[in-house]
């Protein structure tokens, strides 16, 4: 059987600053005409070398998890988890988009450094992926007309995505999408939808991430369920926050990604306070503040 995942050699063509905290990556190469887009929110991993312009070498093979996990530190490259923001398979062109936050981590300090002609080595999605629906998480239920949308700038590529997507579609649920950005620059538009109402809230510098999501939410009326079971926790700091919604036979679906410990807050809050049914929902630790995640 094919694999749904290899790795593709590519470079950056271009390099876009879309606003003061989001870069956008064109990469290209030679067999990008293979890539797929399978899903909205399609998760890719990327491997960082330790300077920009150098290529990451990463093992290949079908063991190369195995043979990566044993290469001493100084060898490894750093992998990490992106988003296919767009995909022009006939231009060999692959779009990525970076929330830069500094150089502490390797991501996203090679973010700031890279340039045109710099390799790098993404494993992403083929053909046979295209039946293949594990690669990512929105998977709204036929005939759902109301979506909430919760994002930090981590998940702004896939939020835009999946605008995207929708509008590409005949669906027209209403969606509040709520995206806190580092600040107010930072509200680069999603394509226009009917239907879409976008609330952009900037942190400014002044709040912890999640917090201005939660104001935002205690505003937005929600459908109940009152058919929860107890919530069970989360440890954030040594598991990863990963719930994917059940489906059922609800016309509600909400799609919830950013820094761990705010995504477990909002996790609280739907389901403890507001009885949200706890199936409709996807809820994904991006990132960890403090934390690398390798
Ligand atoms: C499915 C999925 C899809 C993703 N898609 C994207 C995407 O398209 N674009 C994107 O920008 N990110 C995306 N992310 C998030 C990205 O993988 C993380 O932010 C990653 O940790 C960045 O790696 P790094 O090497 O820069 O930092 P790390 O080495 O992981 O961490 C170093 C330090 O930086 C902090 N840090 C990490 N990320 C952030 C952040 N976003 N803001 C502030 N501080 C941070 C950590 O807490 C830590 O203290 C995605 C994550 C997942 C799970």
């Amino acid at each position: 059987m094919a694999d749904s995942y290899r790795f593709f050699d590519v470079v950056v063509k271009r390099r876009v600053v879309l606003s003061p905290s989001m870069v956008r990556f064109v990469f290209t190469g030679e067999d990008v005409g293979g890539m797929t887009f399978p899903g909205p929110d399609q998760r890719i991993k990327m491997f960082f070398p330790e300077i920009a312009g150098q290529k990451p070498e990463i093992p290949r093979g079908s063991d190369w998890i195995a043979q990566f996990r044993a290469l001493d530190d100084v060898a490894k490259p750093a992998m990490r988890t992106y988003t296919i923001r767009a995909l022009r398979s006939g231009e060999t062109e692959v779009d990525i988009d970076f929330a830069v936050h500094g150089s502490i981590g390797p991501a996203s300090r090679w973010a700031l450094e890279a340039g045109e002609g710099d390799p790098m080595v993404l494993y992403a999605p083929t053909e046979a992926a295209l039946d293949d629906p594990r690669g990512y998480e929105w998977h709204p239920p036929e005939g759902v007309d109301r979506v909430l949308i919760l994002a930090d700038e981590s998940a702004l590529p896939a939020v835009a995505s999946i605008v995207d997507h929708i509008a590409a579609s005949s669906a027209r649920p209403r969606i509040d999408a709520l995206i806190e950005v580092p600040t107010e620059a930072d509200a680069v538009p999603l394509s226009p939808l009917e239907g879409l109402s976008v609330h952009w809230l900037p942190r400014d510098g002044g709040q912890d991430y999640g917090q201005r999501l939660l104001e935002a939410l205690r505003g937005i009326p929600l459908p109940t369920s009152g058919q929860n079971d107890a919530l069970p926790d989360v440890d954030v700091d040594n598991d990863i926050l990963w719930e994917q919604a059940s489906g059922g036979e609800t016309t509600f679906y909400a799609w919830i990604a950013g820094e761990a410990a705010a995504v477990l807050d909002i996790r609280r809050h739907l389901v403890n306070e507001r009885g949200v049914d706890r199936k409709a929902m996807n809820l994904m630790g991006y990132w960890r503040k403090g934390r690398s995640l390798d």
